[in-house]
């Protein structure tokens, strides 16, 4: 039975080989951190972890993590509204929604559950769902999987939204969804004039606060509180996965009709195991130590400034960021890759985007600034660059 569809799926990605475009992963042999040792490649400094507080290795987690795994087991074995709620998960809601000063949370197992869960339930035929072009797959995804009228609007582009939203009038309800910060550039997107659109033209905001949370903001506290906004956006969605300590695990927190609305009504929460109770320990001690004083926000804020700085004075082309997303733009699809394995033997650990995860001729290789890096770390990286751009002529 399985022949001939054997034969499409080698054909199919032999295609994908072909046109350069297979995913091989790298291995690592360690905790995930600034230092890492991986399979094949050795010892590496880690550019292009999503580990932006550098806590996936923190002490202090794995230490809550350790405790809870003793006090309360290993796993819940039930979706929440059965009997997968423990004690530590109503702390962690109740924890998020103090963070970002809204009403109330929904756990997930992941933030493209949170996503994948947050429309359907909530919008139909008669709404409209406003979505900014370059938003994550799980966003685009979510917005698939329900009914409500499709609506779509250049990337940031604040005349085009207003177009939409003019178009989308004569719907019952409106929302408005975009990425905090769009991982592929690092800008973090205008929430303060979206929130604005939004008033004019009687709207609901959905912020994605992935790649925002723990990182923008002068405490972490994400795009609202880069814009003021705090309390005033409806909806956000974020991951555990990433800044929080990088396990696993996502949320939606914001007015507290929505949230009771999605435990009702949410298929990724209603039909999916909960989060291991460990997990939810950790998060809760992260939440505990990030609060406590800055440090660590300040400190990725002060690495990602002297990072990108000393990048463009080494004469990079860097695209704008207000994140931890720095940008070397290449341009040029196997010159990125080229540069990518060429800093690999140079010790530095990163990726080289290129079509169709880039727009065509938007090539480049991303780099993660983490509060774990240190200076010297930083600078060994800048050295690298400065001298494979000067090898491949990427530099004068
Ligand atoms: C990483 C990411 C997600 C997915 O988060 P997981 O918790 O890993 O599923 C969703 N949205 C955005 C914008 C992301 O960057």
């Amino acid at each position: 039975m399985y022949n001939n569809f054997q034969k499409y799926l080698q054909k199919e990605i032999q295609g994908i080989k072909d046109a350069g475009l297979y995913k091989n992963e790298r291995i690592i042999i360690t905790p995930q951190g600034a230092a890492i040792k991986t399979e094949g490649e050795g010892d590496v400094l880690n550019f292009c972890a999503n580990n932006y507080l550098g806590l996936a290795d923190n002490k202090d987690l794995i230490a809550a993590a350790k405790k809870a795994m003793d006090e309360r087991g290993y796993g819940m074995s039930s979706v929440r509204f059965i009997c997968g709620t423990g004690d530590l998960h109503k702390q962690l809601e109740k924890k998020i929604a103090e963070f970002f000063g809204t009403e109330d949370t929904i756990l997930y197992a992941a933030c493209f559950d949170a996503n994948g869960g947050v429309f359907e339930p909530l919008f139909g035929e008669e709404d409209a769902i406003i979505s900014d072009a370059l938003n994550h797959a799980s966003i685009i995804d979510g917005v698939r999987l329900c009914k409500a009228q499709r609506f779509r609007y250049k990337n940031a582009d604040m005349a085009d939204l207003e177009e939409q939203l003019k178009a989308a009038q004569k719907c019952r309800h409106r929302i408005i969804c975009t990425d905090g910060v769009f991982s592929m550039d690092g800008n973090v997107a205008p929430v303060d004039k979206i929130y604005e659109l939004a008033q004019k033209y009687d709207a609901l905001v959905m912020v994605d606060e992935s790649h925002s949370a723990g990182v923008v903001g002068n405490t972490g506290r994400g795009t609202t509180e880069h814009y003021n906004l705090r309390g005033k956006v409806e909806i956000l969605t974020g991951t555990l996965g990433k800044a929080f300590g990088g396990a696993v695990g996502g949320f939606t927190t914001g007015k507290k009709e929505i949230i009771e609305m999605l435990r009702q009504r949410s298929r990724p929460y209603l039909f999916s195991n909960s989060i291991p109770p460990m997990v939810a320990a950790a998060a809760l001690e992260m939440f505990k130590l990030i609060t406590k004083d800055n440090h660590l926000q300040d400190k990725l804020h002060n690495n990602t400034t002297y990072f990108v700085d000393k990048m463009k004075k080494a004469g990079f082309d860097i695209k704008p960021t207000q994140s931890a997303i720095c940008a070397v733009m290449l341009y040029d699809a196997p010159l990125s890759q080229k540069f990518a394995s060429e800093l690999s033997k140079e010790g530095i650990y990163v990726t080289g985007f290129y079509y169709p995860v880039v727009p065509k001729g938007q090539a480049r290789i991303r780099v993660q600034v983490s509060a774990a890096h240190t200076t010297e770390q930083l600078d060994k990286c800048v050295n690298a660059f400065t001298k494979i751009g000067k090898q491949l002529g990427v530099l004068k």
